[in-house]
C-alpha cells in the first residue's frame, strides 16, 4: 500500500453482539426461542405497552459477568441500563434498553486485542423484507417476527487494534471459542446468535493517528467477514491514492456480487 509513496497500514475495531443463551429473555419472562412460529413468544414487557416493568434478568448479568471475567475486564461495582431511542419497526417500544456510561465492564483483553467495553442490550424484532413477492397495497411488504425482540446481548467491543481481515478473522473464532467455552451462547453465525460490525481506516503505517474509519455492518459469516473487510481496506486505499478522502459513514457489504454500499452516513449520538 503507498500513499505518495509511503505505506499505509489497516486498523480495525470489531463490534461483536452475542446473544447470550438464557432461557428467558433480557427484561421478561418470556422463552428465547429460534425457528418457533412468529409472535408466538411476546408479552406486554417485550413489546413495550404502556405501564409495564422491564426486570433484568440475573443469569444474562451473570453470563456477561464471566464474559469480563474471562476477558480481564474491569468489572463495575454499579452498573446501569438507559433507553436508547430510535424508531424502527423491530422496536415497538421506541427504544432499545441497552447500557451506555455505566457499562458491566470495562478494558481487558483476548489475546493481543484490548477490549474497550462489554455491555448488556436487548435484541431487536426480526425483520423479513418480502420485497416485491409480498406487495400489500401496491407497496413491497416486509414482516416482523418478535419472537427475537427482547433476547439478552452482550456487545463486546474491541480496540482499533487489528490490522489486517485475516487477523480479525482469526481473533473472531478465538473470540466464539472463548463463549462457547464459557457456555454463555452458542455463538452461531448462521443462527444470528454471533454478529459482528467491523470498523475499518488507513493511516499512514507507524503513525499513531487514527484515520477516518468506515463501519461495515452485521455481516454474518466468517468468510463474509473477512471478504468485507478485505474489500473494504481495496476501496479506501484506492479512494486514497486517487487523491481523495474516505468519509465516515456505515456500510453494507454484499457476499454475492462483492459489492460495498453506504447504509447511511454516520448520525450524530441520537439518544
Ligand atoms: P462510534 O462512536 O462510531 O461507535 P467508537 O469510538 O465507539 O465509534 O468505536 C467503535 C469501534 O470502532 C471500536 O471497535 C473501535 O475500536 C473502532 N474504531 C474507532 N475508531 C477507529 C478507527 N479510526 N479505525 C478503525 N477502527 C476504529
Ligand atoms: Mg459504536
Ligand atoms: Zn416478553
Amino acid at each position: 500500500m503507498s500513499e505518495q509513496g509511503g505505506e499505509l497500514e489497516a486498523v480495525i475495531g470489531l463490534e461483536i453482539h452475542i446473544q447470550l443463551a438464557t432461557a428467558t429473555k433480557m427484561f421478561c419472562s418470556c422463552a428465547l426461542s429460534f425457528g418457533d412460529p412468529p409472535n408466538t413468544h411476546t408479552c406486554p414487557v417485550c413489546l413495550g405497552l404502556p405501564g409495564s416493568l422491564p426486570v433484568a434478568n440475573a443469569r444474562a448479568v451473570h453470563f456477561g459477568l464471566m464474559i469480563g471475567l474471562a476477558l480481564g475486564s474491569e468489572l463495575a461495582p454499579r452498573s446501569i441500563f438507559h433507553r436508547k431511542n430510535y424508531f424502527y419497526p423491530d422496536l415497538p417500544k421506541g427504544y432499545q434498553i441497552s447500557q451506555y456510561d455505566e457499562p458491566l465492564c470495562r478494558g481487558g483483553h483476548l489475546g493481543e486485542v484490548r477490549i474497550h467495553r462489554v455491555h448488556l442490550e436487548e435484541d431487536a424484532a426480526k425483520l423479513t423484507h418480502l420485497g416485491a413477492s409480498g406487495r400489500i397495497h401496491g407497496s413491497d411488504a416486509s414482516i416482523v417476527d418478535f419472537n427475537r425482540g427482547g433476547t439478552p446481548l452482550a456487545e463486546i467491543v474491541t480496540e482499533p487494534d487489528l490490522r489486517s481481515a485475516e487477523q480479525a478473522g482469526e481473533w473472531l473464532k478465538l473470540l466464539r471459542t472463548t463463549m462457547r467455552r464459557l457456555g454463555v451462547s452458542d455463538v452461531n453465525m448462521e443462527e444470528g446468535s454471533l454478529r459482528c460490525d467491523a470498523n475499518i481506516s488507513l493511516r499512514a503505517a507507524g503513525s499513531e493517528q487514527l484515520g477516518v474509519k468506515t463501519e461495515l455492518k452485521n455481516m454474518n459469516s466468517f468468510r463474509f467477514i473477512e471478504r468485507g473487510i478485505r474489500a473494504e481496506i481495496a476501496r479506501q486505499q484506492k479512494l486514497i491514492a486517487g487523491g481523495g478522502t474516505v468519509t465516515q459513514e456505515t456500510l453494507h457489504f454484499d457476499p454475492a456480487s462483492g459489492a460495498i454500499t453506504s447504509l447511511r452516513s454516520k448520525e450524530e449520538a441520537h439518544d
